[in-house]
């Protein structure tokens, strides 16, 4: 694995608070990583030292291959970041923002700029709101104006704290979209408390609380992949079917759940739902109870992890 960000034994302490205690993870390149954790756990600090706006007290860092100690000025062009509460001049107008800040990034003839420009709006979908001003965007249009702003330079790297907080389902919908969109462009490591977003766009998680990682990896490993069926039968010759079951090729493990109750593991959905379901309906004699998916939700890991932290 490639990793786009690596981050070793860094720690940050501000006065009294220390805010990251040793903090070791790795973000592989080409992925959308999820950084979980309650509010005040250290996402926004670990951003902002990535991005070189605050020092780490201790540790060290790694992005796109280049130490976070050198100047790293080649490296910064080719991240995109959108920090927490960004702001913007309220009369001034959407295409002219980007704009703005297409001229500061970017090289090359006004003509190939305002191109980019347009592409981005398109891209974020704001080509028809280009000509409004700010103070009548929406919150989930200000928040898209905010990736466009990350992205003009088409980085390699986009870092975004919390880019869905505070907005309605449309708004929120709009930003996953958007994310979607992007995943074959770059690697995006984003910060959300929206964890039913996060399970259904990123593949890999970080999860920090109080300054520290408590868990990282694909987001397969955690979630037990999708084909995970708990199957209820109700039998006189319920070992005989679940003999059976055992020598199908599509079956990865059976595990008894309760005295009639087993959980069948298959590799994915599709075979947990057209296969398993065929094997049992061919089986006289058996019923089938209820056959549903039995995996855990991020929510459930999350709670696991961090449990009720949020009200610390
Ligand atoms: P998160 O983004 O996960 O909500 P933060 O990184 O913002 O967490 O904050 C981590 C901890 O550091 C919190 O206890 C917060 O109060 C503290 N903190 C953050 N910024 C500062 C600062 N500038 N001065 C003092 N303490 C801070």
């Amino acid at each position: 694995m490639t990793a786009a960000i690596e981050v070793r034994g860094l720690r940050k302490r501000y006065r009294r608070v220390e805010a990251l205690r040793g903090v070791d993870f790795e973000v592989p390149e080409g992925s959308i990583c999820g950084f979980l954790g309650p509010n005040g756990a250290g996402k926004s600090t670990t951003m902002e030292i990535l991005m070189g706006l605050i020092k780490p007290s201790a540790g060290w860092a790694s992005i796109l291959g280049d130490d976070l100690d050198g100047d790293g000025l080649m490296t910064r062009s080719r991240i995109g970041y959108l920090p927490q509460d960004p702001s913007f001049f309220p009369r001034a107008k959407v295409r002219s923002i980007l704009r703005f800040v297409a001229r500061r990034y970017l090289v090359g003839s006004r003509a190939a700029i305002n191109t980019r420009v347009d592409e981005t709006l398109d891209l974020v979908g704001l080509t028809d709101l280009a000509d409004r001003k700010v103070k009548a965007l929406s919150g989930g249009e200000l928040r898209r104006l905010g990736i466009s702003q990350a992205i003009i330079g088409n980085p390699d790297l986009l870092i975004l704290d919390e880019p869905s907080v505070g907005l309605d389902p449309e708004g929120r919908h709009q930003v996953l979209a958007l994310l979607d969109r992007l995943r074959e462009q770059m690697t995006i490591f984003y910060s959300s408390h929206i964890l039913d977003d996060v399970e259904r766009i990123a593949d890999h998680i970080v999860v920090i609380d109080r300054g520290e990682i408590v868990e990282q990896g694909p987001m397969d490993r955690y979630l037990g992949g999708r084909g995970v069926y708990s199957v209820t039968l109700d039998v006189g010759d319920g070992d005989g079917v679940l003999r059976g079951l055992e020598h199908e090729p599509w079956v990865d493990e059976i595990t008894p759940m309760g005295e009639r109750e087993w959980r069948v593991e298959t590799p994915d959905r599709a075979i947990a739902e057209h296969r398993l379901m065929r094997f049992l309906v061919a089986n006289d004699g058996v019923r089938v109870v209820a056959l549903r998916p039995a995996y855990r939700s991020l929510e459930d890991l999350y709670m696991e992890l961090v449990g009720d932290a949020d009200d610390h």
